[in-house]
């Protein structure tokens, strides 16, 4: 079967990127092997301003509008809503982060995503808000899951998916690019963490971090709004709550810990008295496919030309991948050169020797 374009993940980049060809008119197959993936355990979160320093992400006034348009583009077409525009409350912890945030609040690329602070003694019952607060704007979360599992079904009516475990050994490369009964254009590796194990692309310059995440039932009254007090709570419903996320660069695995456990609900605690009593409904791990310079790595092998990578979004996914996603198939559509800053061309000289 001769088809366009042979995508190897389906994780939120693999799914976004083939949504996007296929949209174009492309013929494509998406190989996964079914597992949880990371896309399926992030939080979804976008947060335009983040850090201590309160510093807004990079190109976020770019990257924000396109994923918006691209989530609510979804969701007219699966009659689904998968992207929760919220906004967050940013507990201030020292006295630092309140005058930080004084300082983002004068100046005007700031405003669209920042309101009012509150200096110590304004209260949220029953939040402990001992160095004040202060809404962000423009915050909310991605559904990942349902979104995932809503463009398998697209793919598999488009006859468009196959699960599998992708063995790089059963790639045919000459002649004619093969595997099993396909014959693709090109192949686009898409697979996240995984993406270390592949022959072509694993001297890239990963940094990967491993993310614990608790699913909690409880029983106070918390405002209907994102937390950030470090880390972040996501109100799912009037009981259920998400919070995360740990940092782990030194264990690269998908195992849930204790460790990880604990410290969510130390710093929980630390968030409301009331929190200190709840249920554990979900723990789960992943990895995040974070890079070392932070950006993405996106485009071709330097010999191979007709194999591609897309992958490195990093803790940033959701923002990032709707517009990443579009401006990689104008490139492989069109030829438009992609961004310097994420294209894979920085790293030939000292990452694809041999
Ligand atoms: C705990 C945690 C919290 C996070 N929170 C957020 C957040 O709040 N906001 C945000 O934007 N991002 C968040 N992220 C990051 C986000 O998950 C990633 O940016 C994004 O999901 C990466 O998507 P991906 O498609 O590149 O990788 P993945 O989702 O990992 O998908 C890769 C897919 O490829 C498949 N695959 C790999 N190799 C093969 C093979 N050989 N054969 C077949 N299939 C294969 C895998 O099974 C998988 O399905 C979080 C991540 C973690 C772990």
């Amino acid at each position: 079967m001769n088809i366009d374009y042979l995508i190897i993940g389906q994780g939120l980049a693999g799914s976004l990127l083939a949504w996007e060809l296929i949209q174009r008119g492309c013929k494509v197959i998406v190989i996964d092997n079914g597992r949880e993936n990371a896309s399926q355990v992030a939080a979804g979160l976008i947060n335009p301003i983040t850090g201590m320093r309160f510093v807004k992400s990079a190109d976020v006034d770019t990257l924000l509008p396109t994923a918006k348009h691209r989530y609510s583009q979804l969701a007219d077409f699966f009659q689904q809503a998968f992207y929760v525009e919220k906004p967050m409350l940013r507990l201030f912890r020292n006295e630092s982060e309140l005058k930080n945030a004084g300082k983002r609040l004068s100046n005007p690329e700031y405003q669209a995503y920042l309101g009012d602070t509150q200096p110590p003694g304004e209260t949220i019952n029953p939040l402990a808000t001992p160095f004040g607060f202060l809404e962000q704007k423009q915050t909310g979360y991605l559904l990942t899951r349902p979104l995932l599992s809503c463009l398998k079904a697209f793919f598999i009516a488009n006859d468009s998916y196959r699960q599998a475990d992708f063995d790089y050994r059963n790639i045919q490369l000459e002649p004619s690019l093969r595997w099993q009964d396909i014959f693709p254009k090109q192949i686009i590796f898409c697979e996240g963490y995984k993406a270390t194990q592949n022959p072509w692309f694993c001297d890239l310059p990963f940094q990967l971090v491993k993310g614990e995440i608790l699913t909690l039932e409880h029983q106070s009254e918390l405002p209907d709004k994102i937390l950030n007090y470090g880390n972040w709570l996501i109100p799912l419903n009037a009981h259920q709550i998400r919070i995360g996320a740990t940092f782990d660069r030194e264990n690269p695995d998908t195992q849930a810990t204790e460790q990880g456990k604990n410290d969510l609900l130390t710093a929980l605690s630390q968030v409301s008295v009331d929190l200190t009593h709840t249920t554990l409904v979900n723990h789960q791990a992943n990895i995040r496919p974070c890079t070392h310079d932070r950006q993405p790595f996106i485009g071709w092998h330097p010999q191979y030309k007709h194999l591609a990578i897309f992958n490195g979004f990093g803790a940033k996914g959701s923002l990032q991948v709707p517009w990443y996603s579009e401006h990689f198939v104008d490139a492989l559509l069109n030829g438009t050169p992609l961004p310097k800053t994420c294209n894979i061309q920085r790293h030939y000289e000292t990452h694809f020797t041999g």
